[in-house]
C-alpha cells in the first residue's frame, strides 16, 4: 500500500463507520476505513438486515397458513429452513457487496485488518502497514453479551449468530432476554412452528417500551402459544446431548424447563479490547468509550460513535453519529443527537416501534400529559390487511402541545414511526399534526386519529 497519509482513519466499517467514510469523502476528506471482518458491520452481516430476512419468511408463512381467511388455498404450507436461511445471507451479502461499491464510488480507502491506536495520529493494522491520520474514529461495535453460567457453546446454547444461521430446526427454544434481539428471533421461531419460552428479568417484555404497549405485546404473543416468564432470572443450565434444562427462579418458586436450544439475548458488550485505548489515555465509562455530543473522546484527535459508546445500541442512531462527527470535524456546527428523538423498532408479529418518552416517564418528568389512543380494529385499512391487533398512543405535554412520544404496536407501524420522528424534529405541536392530511385507506390514519384522540376528537372510535 503507497499512500498512508489521510485525513481521517475509521477503525470499523459498521453503519457507523461507513456511513462516517462516505460523509467524510463528501466533505472533500481522504478517508480510510479499517475493517477485521465484513463491510457493513453486525448490522448488515448478523444484525438488522438478515433477521428481517428471516422475519420476512416467517411472515409469508404466516400469511400462507391463513390463506383461507382471504379466499386462498395454501393446502399444508410447510418451510424450508435451509433455502429460509440462505435467502438471509443472500440479502447480507448483497448488501455488503453495495456497501463496497459505495466506498469506492466515494474514494474511500479500505485496509483489511484489525486496526488499533498506535500512538498519536497513528493507527496500525494487523499484518499491515501503520496509517496515519489527524482525525481517527474508533467505530468498532458491540458483541453479544455473556453471562456467567449462559455462556454459548455454539452448539445448544446460542447467540444471535447461530440462531440465524441454525444447522437445523429446533423443537423447542429457550430464549433469555426480551428486548428488541430476543423478541425478533421468539417471533421467527415461534411462527415456524417451534415452542419459544421468553424469560425476562424485569417485570414486562420489551421493557423500554411504554407500559400499554409491553403488556399487548406480551398478550399478542401468548395468543401465538409463546410461553413468557417476567421478573424471572436464569440460576442455571443443564446440558444433554440434544437438549438443554434451564432453572429459572420467579415469584419465589424454582422450576426447570426443558428446551431443545437456548439463545442469549441480553445486551451487547462494546468492542473495546485490543484497541490501544488505555495506552492512549481514552475514558471508559460502564465498558463503553465516554464521548461528548459531538462524538469526541477526552484525547483530540479521537472520537467514537455506534455501539462502542453509550446506548441505544442501534445502526441508525451508529449512522447519524457519524455523520455528526465528521461535519464537527470539519467545522461545520452540526446539531447534537437528541436520545429521545432516536425511534426504536421491533420487527415482530405484530411490530412494535416508538419514540420519546413512555407516558410513565413524562409523568416523572413532571408534564402535565394528554393521552390519545387508537386502535387497529378502528382502522378501515388494519380490517382489510386482516391485521386489528394493535394500537397507535400519543403523548402529548397538555400546556404546550409538544409531541413528548409516540407508540405503536400493529401492522406496518416500523414504517409508519417515521412520521412522528419528522414531528418531533420540527417540534410541531398538536395542531400541525391535526392539520395534516393523511391518505386514505391507509394504516398512518391511526396517527392522525391518536393525535385526536389526545383532544377528544378522534372520529373513526
Ligand atoms: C440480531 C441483531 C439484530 C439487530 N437489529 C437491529 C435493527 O433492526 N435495527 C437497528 O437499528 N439495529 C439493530 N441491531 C443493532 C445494530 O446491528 C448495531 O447497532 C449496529 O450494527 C452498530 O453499528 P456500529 O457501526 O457501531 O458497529 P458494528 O455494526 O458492530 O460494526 C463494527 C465493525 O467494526 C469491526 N471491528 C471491530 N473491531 C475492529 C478492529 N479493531 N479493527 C478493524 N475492524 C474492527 C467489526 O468487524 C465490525 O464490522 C441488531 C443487532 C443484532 C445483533
Amino acid at each position: 500500500m503507497s499512500d498512508t497519509s489521510f485525513d481521517l482513519i475509521v477503525i470499523g466499517a459498521g453503519p457507523g463507520g461507513y456511513v462516517a467514510a462516505i460523509r467524510a469523502a463528501q466533505l472533500g476528506m481522504k478517508a480510510c476505513v479499517v475493517e477485521k471482518a465484513h463491510l457493513g458491520g453486525i448490522c448488515l452481516n448478523w444484525g438488522c438486515i438478515p433477521t428481517k430476512a428471516l422475519l420476512r419468511s416467517a411472515e409469508v408463512f404466516r400469511l400462507m397458513q391463513h390463506a383461507d381467511s382471504f379466499g386462498l388455498a395454501s393446502p399444508n404450507p410447510a418451510f424450508d429452513l435451509a433455502k429460509v436461511v440462505a435467502r438471509s445471507r443472500a440479502v447480507a451479502a448483497q448488501l455488503q457487496a453495495g456497501v463496497k461499491h459505495l466506498l469506492k464510488k466515494n474514494k474511500v480507502t479500505v485496509v483489511e485488518g484489525h486496526g488499533k491506536l498506535a500512538g498519536k495520529g497513528k493507527v496500525a493494522v494487523d499484518n499491515g502497514p501503520t496509517l496515519t491520520a489527524p482525525h481517527i474514529i474508533i467505530a468498532t461495535g458491540a458483541r453479544a453479551r455473556v453471562i456467567p453460567g449462559l455462556e454459548p457453546d455454539g452448539d445448544l446454547v446460542w447467540t444471535y449468530k447461530e440462531a440465524m444461521t441454525p444447522k437445523g430446526f429446533p423443537k423447542s427454544l429457550i430464549v433469555v432476554g426480551s428486548g428488541a434481539i430476543g423478541i425478533e428471533f421468539a417471533s421467527f421461531y415461534q411462527a415456524l412452528g417451534c415452542q419459544v419460552t421468553v424469560i425476562e428479568m424485569m417485570d414486562r417484555v420489551l421493557p423500554v417500551e411504554d407500559e400499554e404497549i409491553s403488556a399487548l405485546a406480551r398478550k399478542a404473543f401468548e395468543q401465538q402459544d409463546m410461553k413468557i416468564l417476567t421478573s424471572a432470572s436464569v440460576k442455571g443450565l443443564k446440558k444433554d446431548k440434544d437438549q438443554v434444562t434451564v432453572s429459572v427462579e420467579a415469584g419465589g418458586k424454582t422450576s426447570e424447563i426443558v428446551a431443545q436450544r437456548v439463545l442469549v439475548a441480553v445486551g451487547v458488550s462494546p468492542n473495546i479490547e485490543n484497541l490501544g485505548l488505555e495506552e492512549s489515555g481514552v475514558k471508559l465509562e460502564k465498558g463503553r468509550i465516554n464521548t461528548d455530543a459531538m462524538m469526541r473522546t477526552n484525547v483530540p484527535g479521537i472520537y467514537a460513535i455506534g455501539d462502542v459508546t453509550a446506548p441505544p445500541w442501534l445502526a441508525h442512531k451508529a449512522s447519524h453519529e457519524g455523520v455528526i462527527c465528521v461535519e464537527a470535524i470539519k467545522g461545520l456546527n452540526p446539531h447534537a443527537l437528541h436520545p429521545r428523538s432516536i425511534p426504536g423498532c421491533t420487527y415482530a408479529h405484530p411490530q412494535v416501534a416508538s419514540v420519546g418518552l413512555t407516558e410513565k416517564m413524562a409523568r416523572e418528568a413532571g408534564h402535565e400529559v394528554k393521552v390519545g389512543r387508537f386502535p387497529a380494529m378502528g382502522n378501515g385499512k388494519a380490517i382489510a390487511l386482516g391485521e386489528t391487533e394493535g394500537l397507535v398512543k400519543t403523548i402529548f405535554d397538555a400546556k404546550s402541545g409538544e409531541l413528548l412520544g409516540a407508540h405503536m404496536i400493529g401492522p406496518e407501524v416500523t414504517e409508519m414511526i417515521q412520521g412522528y420522528c419528522i414531528a418531533r424534529t420540527l417540534e410541531t405541536t398538536e395542531a400541525e399534526l391535526m392539520q395534516t392530511v393523511f391518505p386514505h385507506p391507509t394504516v398512518s390514519e391511526m396517527m392522525h386519529e391518536a393525535v385526536l384522540d389526545a383532544w377528544g376528537r378522534a372520529i373513526h372510535f
